[in-house]
């Protein structure tokens, strides 16, 4: 069940301010509030898709498409895609899934490490 009252929906319906990086038809990025990297930018799809699950299973292809690419398409605006960076989706209570509005995490800005930090 989706929360239209989640902080990102909220932010998509404009109730709360973020540092746009980009948008379109389909998709909005925006700076993470609490960035874990010099460059953390979140991606999210403009429809209520709680989560991973949830897009793969009611999206559809061209919001699925419009989504990945964004992610690339950030990544260059924030000067990292030639570089490297990581792209990280929490999904669910084990995933450790906070905000319930399916989001892409791209970080980046540093070597970010070997992906074996879990805890
Ligand atoms: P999750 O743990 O759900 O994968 O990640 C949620 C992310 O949303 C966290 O990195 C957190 O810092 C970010 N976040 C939470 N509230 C806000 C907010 O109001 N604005 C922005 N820009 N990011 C937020």
């Amino acid at each position: 069940m989706y929360d239209d009252n989640n902080i990102f929906a909220r932010i998509l319906r404009g109730e709360i301010p973020c540092k746009k990086v980009y948008e379109d038809e389909h998709t909005l990025a925006f700076e993470d509030i609490n960035p874990r990297t010099p460059v953390h930018t979140l991606v999210i799809p403009k429809g209520k898709y709680v989560s991973t699950n949830d897009f793969a299973d009611k999206a559809s292809d061209t919001e699925i498409a419009a989504l990945m690419r964004a992610v690339k398409k950030v990544a260059a605006l924030k000067g990292v895609d030639a570089s490297g960076y990581r792209v990280i989706v929490n999904t669910g209570v084990e995933g450790g899934q906070e905000v319930p509005h399916l989001h892409f995490h791209v970080l980046g800005g540093r070597a970010v490490g070997p992906m074996t930090v879990l805890k």
